[in-house]
């Protein structure tokens, strides 16, 4: 799958579980948690592309994300890329093949999604409003790249550099920390994982069930059948896998809001 579309399950995933939350549990969010958590998730479905690195030198390369905050993320994928490639090789057993990078391992993986979800709540509980604002940025950023893929290709690097922080101080300013808080966390968590379902059902093989081993395989690669997958980057991904998620995205957002409003109106259907 390719970045816009993975940023778009991201966002339709969050959207319509929050649907499903407020119809179902009641559970109500503010516009500006709803929001954000739609951002974070949809840049947290970006997040395990960063172990894809490119030339950093030549400011060339790398996946969507690696190129969200220019060298900056390029090289931070570098990084991401070796560290994956370091535990690859730390934990492969006989049969795993040999490998020249890390992409597809270590951050395509349950442990990371978890890891990462984890983390990021605990930096949000820890130190509040900085690591919100912190966090923030980064994940509107990954999320600006993949939503608004061809804005964000005219716009260069420093555009997005500068709405991400305008975005992150003006959200870590209203968001109130008791409730708005804890979904950062999960929301790149579910991002992640969507991210690896995306990867899984468009051919491209992943390493869910690590670090469980399989016949003397550690990093055993899952992904759908050929004839049933969809093909990353064909037509049918670009064209009805993006309009199916972004209509899913705009019905929820819809069933989301639209209660609040008629009432405002006094309007009862
Ligand atoms: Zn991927």
């Amino acid at each position: 799958m390719m970045g816009p579309s993975h940023a778009l399950s991201g966002a339709a995933v969050w959207l319509s579980g929050s649907w499903a939350l407020q119809h179902f549990y009641d559970y109500e969010q503010s516009p500006l948690a709803l929001a954000v958590g739609t951002a974070v998730c949809a840049g947290g479905a970006l997040l395990p592309d960063l172990d894809l690195s490119g030339k950093v030198t030549r400011n060339q390369g790398g996946a969507t994300v690696a190129r969200t905050f220019g060298v900056f993320s390029l090289f931070v994928a570098e990084v991401v890329e070796k560290v994956s490639l370091g535990v690859y090789y730390a934990t492969k057993l006989s049969r795993d093949p040999k490998r020249s990078n890390g992409h597809r391992t270590l951050t395509h993986t349950i442990p990371f999604t978890v890891l990462v979800g984890w983390g990021t709540t605990t930096l949000c509980a820890r130190y509040g409003k900085w690591a919100v604002i912190g966090i923030l940025f980064f994940m509107i950023g990954l999320a600006l790249r993949g939503l608004f893929d061809e804005w964000a290709e005219r716009a260069g690097w420093v555009i997005v550099t500068l709405v991400s922080a305008g975005a992150a101080t003006f959200t870590a300013a209203n968001l109130p920390g008791d409730r708005g808080y804890p979904m950062i966390g999960l929301a790149v968590g579910v991002g992640c994982f969507v991210h690896i379902i995306g990867d899984m059902i468009t051919r491209a093989g992943v390493p869910i069930l690590w670090p469980i081993p399989i016949k003397r395989r550690m990093w055993t690669p899952i992904s759908l059948p050929d004839s049933i997958a969809l093909r990353a980057g064909g037509k049918t991904e670009i064209v009805v896998v993006r309009t199916a998620l972004t209509v899913v995205s705009v019905l929820a957002a819809v069933g989301l809001v639209a209660p609040s409003v008629l009432q405002k109106f006094n309007l009862d259907l």
